[in-house]
């Protein structure tokens, strides 16, 4: 209609690294069954959470810095519009130059453009979920200009023409012997003696890496956080990786959501305590660098700010989605969700994997792009437990499910099998005579679980679709109700 305010696209289909080929269930089916991954995975989450564990129970105060973390998200998302003009202001001001890109097409092609004018044909990079996101290697790649990933675990990422798997710890599903084997293959100038040792791998990548900090001329970056007042940007390591390509090349350009914004500098005393525990399991983080603007004959000379917005003003719009926008790419949820810690990171099929990934990749793309991600959880609500800044991932799962399920039946003109099943439900629930003799048909199912002990896929309509990717409990010999009426003949309480 005329004069009403249009919602921005969701994230475009055809770029970036946001909706996988596959459905979760069929992607997960493959993971489960690499016994490997299983185990490199189980190993990981176990020992990141109880790290994790031990350093929250140091703070008497954690929940109430959650609960700061939380309000500073949630006000500063209610005041975006206003924080982003302030901090494009304040970088401005500094010698940066402040660049908007509606969606990846955009981000992409302002970098390449950016990168091709320097006429350079190397670029180093320091992880960063945006342009993993947006898969900009990918279209530097096209342009003729190779990314150099500079942190250890985007370099095995990288060099094994793999895709991340954690937010925090890339290559999360690969063991020390796969990545023995991923250098001695890719890396060139590797040691051929080269052993499995944690210290020998990261001297090997540490001296690869050396000589490309030295020759680039640019650099890119994500950021963990902007800060409106001042300009200033964050990016927060562990490997000092990030601390070289951040102040050695000539120009640095860095690509940031447009929801990475704090209004003030004193906001990060919450943040720089939340992040770092949640994360690595770490008091406080090995490598923090913050910059602002230019400084004459120090550092890079020349500073580039992408801003992306790539679907992000569409979920600011969801007032039961937006808490997502909140998330500080921490990764607690990961660790402690029992449905990642079995299916691994790729089954999520987006940069985003795990409970966060389940909520911000339909968010992004639309829910019907990534239809199957918001079922990929029990609702166990461990995620919202451990997220630091108190997102309720549960609470958005189901209303995305809901949100799948109302467009499902408006397309389809049919009830999806979840609404097919509620109502049938509903139908037997409301009489007691119904419900009993449900439950007594029941006992046909002791049949079909005879042999394993459980009910496996049965090929019914309706389901089938809820057997094939769950085992159901063998149905007791006798219901409840007939051992009460067993054991209480003439007590009617
Ligand atoms: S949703 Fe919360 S726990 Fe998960 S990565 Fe984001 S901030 Fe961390």
């Amino acid at each position: 209609m005329l004069g009403m305010p249009t919602l921005p696209p969701p994230a475009p289909r055809g770029v970036g690294h946001l909706r996988g080929d596959e459905s979760f269930p069929a992607a997960a089916r493959h993971a489960l069954a690499d016994t490997q991954l299983r185990a490199n995975l189980g190993h990981a989450t176990r020992t990141i959470r109880a790290k994790r564990a031990s350093v929250v129970a140091e703070l008497p105060d954690w929940e109430e810095l959650r609960e700061a973390g939380r309000q500073l998200k949630v006000h500063t998302m209610a005041h975006l519009p206003d924080y982003l003009e302030q901090l494009e202001a304040a970088v401005t001001a500094r010698g940066g130059v402040v660049h908007w890109a509606r969606d990846a097409d955009e981000a992409n092609r302002i970098v390449v453009d950016l990168v091709k004018a320097k006429g350079v044909d190397e670029v180093v990079k320091v992880k960063s979920m945006a342009t993993q996101e947006i898969a900009l290697n990918e279209a530097l790649e096209a342009a003729g200009v190779s990314a150099w990933e500079t942190d250890l675990a985007e370099l095995i990422v990288q060099l094994g023409h793999d895709r991340p798997s954690h937010i925090l710890v890339p290559a999360i599903h690969r063991n020390r012997s796969e990545i023995r084997r991923i250098f001695l293959d890719e890396m060139g100038d590797v040691d051929p003696d080269l052993t499995d040792e944690p210290a020998v791998l990261a001297g090997a990548a540490r001296l690869h890496l050396r000589r490309k900090f030295l020759s680039a001329e640019v650099a890119i970056s994500g950021a963990n956080y902007a800060i409106a007042e001042t300009g200033t940007i964050g990016v927060v390591e562990s490997e000092g990786n990030g601390r070289m390509c951040l102040t050695l090349p000539k120009t640095l350009i860095t690509v940031m959501g447009i929801e990475k914004l704090v209004p003030r500098y004193t906001d990060l005393e919450v943040f720089l305590q939340l992040l770092p525990r949640s994360s690595t399991g770490e008091r406080m983080n090995p490598y923090t660098s913050m910059w602002t603007g230019l400084t004459p004959d120090d550092g890079p000379q020349e500073f580039h700010l992408v801003l992306l917005d790539n679907g992000r003003t569409q979920v600011l719009a969801d007032a039961e989605g937006r808490d997502a926008l909140n998330c500080i790419r921490c990764s607690a949820c990961l660790n402690v969700c029992p449905v990642y810690e079995r299916a691994g990171g790729h089954a999520y099929g987006s940069v985003y994997p795990g409970p966060i990934g389940a909520i911000l990749s339909p968010l992004l793309t639309g829910v019907e792009d990534n239809a199957s991600l918001p079922f990929a959880s029990s609702l166990c609500g461990a995620c919202y437990d451990a997220c630091p800044v108190k997102i309720n991932i549960p609470e958005i799962l189901v209303h995305l499910r809901a949100r799948h399920t109302e467009t499902y039946a408006e397309e389809h003109r049919a009830p999806s099998a979840e609404a097919v099943a509620m109502r049938t439900l509903s139908y037997v629930m409301r009489s007691p005579l119904r419900w009993t003799l449900a439950l007594r048909s029941g006992r046909f199912g002791r049949l079909l679980g005879r042999r394993r002990g459980t009910i496996g896929e049965v090929p019914l309509p309706v389901v089938k679709q809820w057997t094939e990717t769950r085992d159901l409990a063998r149905p007791p010999q006798q219901t409840f109700r007939d051992w009460w009426a067993d054991t209480h003949s003439g007590d009617p309480s």
